[in-house]
């Protein structure tokens, strides 16, 4: 064994107990690591163990406010993050030189958490361009109508605002900290969005959009999610007209700075307890505490918060293994499928027109086409939009430029010649991310919510779990995130409060 292998053996050993060590390995072919392996795991190169309060899995928007939280309260924590960045979903790219979001992006009037975060770090928002027409593609007809309207006939529309009206009532009654209760819910448990869609009305026009709204929210197929879960997610981003909207909705504000600046600031807050590039593999626990497995090294704390995509909470191992009902969860709560791509042209040439650059459709591949995010210079003229679910798992792994022509191409034929020569062209793949590998979030399927839904924020012994997935209030979003992240923390304070021993007590210390 070379010398330098040997230092690193004792360095780990004299770190690890011989107890710790066999813990690790009693978890049999659930650990990656084997005793002889010890010494050659990433884990070992990097550094020796440490002991904190708490380890936080995720440095999303989740984890990044449960540490926030915890810091703030004079906890020691260590963030541990599998990517070479901080804020997860919500990411920076670049178009045209400019600065942009290639995840989340938009704020709005009830997203008060994110809100707060916003101005507490001396952020600014900016409206979403709406000034003009947009045109919507429904049932092969070209619908062209100002502000955010759908240009239905009026019987279509009267129609579709009495099916609006209903889902607004059912969503109002789903009670939030437990939709599993709400009257009927087994019944609507068993029935996908889309068996009540088609319940409701033959109208095609109308189904297609509500189709496309599913795609465009959920980045999930109709067909595909829980009716009770769609329900429970209405409630939870308050309803319908606020998710799909822009004006006083979901998507009224994006971030001057971009959003993943946010992510920045309160990352520079948590300073060196984040620790990037380290991905966990394996978590163990006993009645003593918790040890963290990453790949940067081992960390020992009283409880960790576990805020990774729900679905992929499951590929960390636990010893003791997790409850069946929680594994079931994941298993059945898919990430949706979504690319999100930016187009630059020289100037907004659409504006010339009178359109706002807001194209939906109910056809492949995009149900939002684009949008228009023009700084207020005036240029570049951007738009930006998204292929989701299906259509985006037919066309993820591929190479950009072939998506770029399927972009580019459909721009022609709503926005005229014009939008054939982008001066740039970026797209983020998120299913092909492997700590996301999907987006915008996770989506239960039939049958989940009301047999084993229950367990989505119960803590397995002494690990909390948070993630947007886990959230009440604004499910799926930057707010959600936050939200959790700040549930989960405070459901470890008062276990710090109430349940540690003296720290002498502890065998790991
Ligand atoms: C294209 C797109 C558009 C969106 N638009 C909006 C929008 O406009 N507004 C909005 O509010 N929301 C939007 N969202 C959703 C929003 O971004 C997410 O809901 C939110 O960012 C989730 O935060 P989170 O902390 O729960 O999870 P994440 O951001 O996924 O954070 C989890 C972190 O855990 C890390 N991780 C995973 N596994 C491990 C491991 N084993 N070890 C260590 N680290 C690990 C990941 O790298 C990641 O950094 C969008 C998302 C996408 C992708």
């Amino acid at each position: 064994m070379s010398k330098e292998k040997e230092k690193q053996k004792s360095t780990l050993q004299s770190n690890l107990t011989r107890r710790d060590a066999l813990k690790l390995i009693g978890a049999g072919a659930t650990v990656l690591i084997a005793a002889d392996q010890l010494h050659s795991a990433e884990a070992s190169r990097s550094s020796p163990s440490t002991q904190t309060d708490a380890v936080i899995v995720g440095a999303g928007f989740a984890g990044l406010s449960a540490a926030r939280t915890l810091m703030r309260q004079g906890k020691k924590v260590v963030v541990l993050e599998a990517r070479d960045r901080v804020g997860g979903r919500v990411k920076a790219a670049k178009i045209a030189g400019r600065a942009i979001d290639g995840g989340g992006m938009w704020v709005g009037p009830t997203q008060t958490r994110l809100l707060d975060l916003i101005k507490e770090y001396g952020l600014h928002t900016v409206r979403q361009f709406e000034t003009g027409n947009n045109i919507a593609e429904i049932d092969g007809k070209r619908l062209t109508s100002s502000g955010e309207t759908l240009g239905f006939d009026p019987q279509t529309q009267a129609e579709y605002d009495r099916i609006i009206r209903d889902l607004t009532k059912l969503s109002d009654q789903i009670p939030l900290d437990a939709p599993w209760n709400m009257s009927r819910a087994e019944d609507y448990d068993h029935m996908t969005a889309e068996d009540w869609f088609v319940s409701q009305t033959k109208n095609i026009a109308i189904l297609g959009f509500l189709r496309a709204f599913v795609r465009g929210v959920f980045t999930a197929d109709s067909y595909q999610i829980s009716f009770l879960f769609f329900l429970f997610f209405l409630r939870s981003g308050d309803n319908y007209d606020t998710l799909y909207g822009f004006e006083n909705a979901a998507q009224a504000w994006t971030v001057k700075e971009t959003m993943h600046q946010v992510a920045v600031r309160v990352a520079a807050e948590l300073g060196s307890a984040i620790v990037l590039q380290a991905p966990v593999r394996s978590i163990s626990q006993d009645a003593a505490g918790v040890v963290v497995n990453s790949d940067k090294g081992i960390w020992k704390c009283d409880y960790a918060i576990v805020a990774v995509p729900l679905p992929l909470s499951v590929r960390i191992v636990y010893q003791p293994v997790l409850p069946p009902e929680r594994d079931i969860l994941a298993q059945h709560m898919p990430m949706g499928s979504v690319i999100k791509y930016w187009v630059a042209y020289e100037k907004p040439f659409w504006r010339e027109r009178g359109l706002n650059g807001m194209l939906q459709s109910d056809q492949p591949p995009s149900a939002f086409i684009s949008g228009d995010f023009t700084p207020s210079e005036g240029h570049p003229g951007l738009l930006a939009g998204f292929i989701e679910a299906h259509n985006a798992m037919a066309w993820t792994g591929r190479p950009m430029e072939e998506r770029k022509k399927l972009v580019v191409e459909r721009l022609v034929n709503f926005l005229g010649p014009e939008a054939a020569n982008p001066i740039d062209y970026e797209d983020q793949d998120w299913p092909a991310d492997p700590w996301s590998r999907g987006c915008y979030g996770a989506s239960m399927t039939p049958g989940i919510m009301t047999t084993v839904g229950k367990s989505i924020r119960q803590p397995h012994v002494r690990i909390h779990w948070a993630g947007t997935e886990t959230s009440t209030k604004w499910m799926g979003y930057i707010d959600g995130a936050i939200r959790s992240g700040e549930r989960a923390a405070a459901e470890v304070l008062a276990r710090l409060k109430t349940e540690v021993q003296p720290r002498q007590a502890n065998r790991f210390r």
